[in-house]
């Protein structure tokens, strides 16, 4: 089918949820993808973080294709080869106990929900009899967590949380970057701290340092678990395997997704010591989580993180670090850009009162793939984009902040 029947087909039968961009994409290879017609675009998205070696990378596609020929599902209550290479390289790769594995990443967060309430309930709730009530989680002004009802009451942005009453019971929001506020917020009744290190949809705001201090120092003193979304941030993003190794901070529950596949829905909730006995036989589960063409797909994008040896390889890590701050320097550089915010290859672009949605746009008809996040551009490139992509993509965007 050409583009134009495409979209008169998607725009009568699918759900009206999304406001799209005009494009139709029918094939990629590396940062690079067309349409139906042939026209090419350079891709700075990765599918929202997802494709994080790019469209087709020919080993992750050899393995996902070998396994779909092999055994394609097996469900939980069996055991099967894909599932446990991924999830041994996740726990070497982060030095945690365990993980779950999902199929998303609002799915990875309700998994470390329940692990944040039932880890409580273990300790605390015997003692407190019926009247148990230290299940509250405390999260972010501007964090974004997923879309289930128990995410979005989770994601502290007042515009996700119409409609869709009567919400899950348990949440407090503390201002970002705001000790005073967070102090405030956090209670006797409070069991875990959810944050995003980076947040993403939020605008691409970094933590400070100064702040985590305050949150890891809250949950030692008080018990409180920690906990990570790393859905966006996570599996290198941010030029370190997880955005929390940027703080030298260890959370209780690491929470993943986005990058982790390579292009396969994949998700994982990934515990420490002290959570990893939190969810027994019975608790939790799914049908699709740990799917072995998926976890195909994950082994071999994680595989890129060792070395022959199953060693951490820093040298993939250091090129994606690079990478962010080539990106950086030629975006402050083009007319129009007043700031970068993100670490690695997240990286959000301040335009000042220029319309974010409509350099988009223009991007788009002039053949470069861009996000937003709140007024910014947003920027989540393959974490293997070559320089000429790179440099090519950059003055598409410059040319288009200069047409809009
Ligand atoms: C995208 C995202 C989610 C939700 O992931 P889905 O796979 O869309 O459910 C959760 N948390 C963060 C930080 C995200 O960026």
């Amino acid at each position: 089918m050409g583009s134009e029947a495409i979209k008169k087909l998607e725009d009568l039968y699918t759900a009206n949820t999304y406001a799209r961009y005009d494009v139709v994409l029918a094939e990629g290879s590396g940062s690079r993808a067309k349409d139906p017609e042939g026209r090419e675009y350079i891709d700075f998205t990765s599918g929202i973080g997802v494709n994080s070696l790019g469209f087709c990378d020919p080993g992750w596609v050899a393995a996902v294709q070998a396994q779909a020929g092999i055994l394609q599902h097996a469900s939980n209550l069996f055991y099967s080869d894909p599932c446990a290479r991924a999830a041994e390289k996740l726990v070497m790769l982060t030095g945690m106990s365990s993980v779950f594995f999902a199929n998303s990443g609002a799915e990875a967060n309700e998994g470390a929900i329940k692990a944040a309430r039932k880890h409580s309930f273990m300790k605390y709730g015997q003692e407190a009899g019926d009247g148990f009530d230290r299940y509250r989680i405390v999260t972010l002004a501007g964090s974004f967590h997923g879309r289930t009802i128990a995410t979005i009451t989770a994601t502290g942005q007042s515009g996700f949380h119409k409609y869709f009453t009567p919400f899950l019971q348990g949440f407090d929001y503390a201002e970002t970057n705001d000790a005073a506020s967070l102090k405030a917020t956090v209670t006797d009744k409070t069991c875990a701290i959810m944050i995003e290190f980076v947040q993403g949809e939020g605008g691409v705001i970094e933590l400070d340092a100064g702040f985590v201090g305050e949150i890891v120092g809250l949950c030692k003193e008080r018990d409180i678990l920690l906990i990570a979304d790393e859905v966006q941030t996570g599996i290198g993003r941010t030029g370190k395997f997880m955005a929390y190794d940027h703080f030298g901070v260890r959370p209780d529950i690491v929470t993943v997704a986005k990058g982790m596949g390579g292009g396969l829905p994949a998700g994982g909730v990934i515990f420490g010591e002290k959570t990893k006995d939190a969810l027994g036989q019975g608790d939790h589960g799914s049908t699709y989580g740990g799917n072995p063409v998926v976890c195909a797909g994950v082994d071999y994008v994680l595989s890129k993180f060792l070395d022959g040896n199953g060693e951490p390889d820093r040298g993939f890590l250091g090129n994606i670090s690079k990478k962010g701050k080539y990106f950086r320097e030629k975006l402050l550089a083009i007319p129009g850009v007043k700031g970068v915010s993100g670490l690695g290859l997240m990286l959000g672009v301040d335009i000042g009162d220029i319309d974010a949605k409509a350099v988009c746009k223009e991007a788009a008809s002039r053949g470069l793939l861009l996000l937003t996040a709140k007024s910014k551009i947003r920027l989540l490139p393959p974490l293997n984009i070559e320089h000429p992509d790179i440099d090519e993509g950059l003055e598409i965007l410059a040319e288009s902040i200069a047409a809009v």
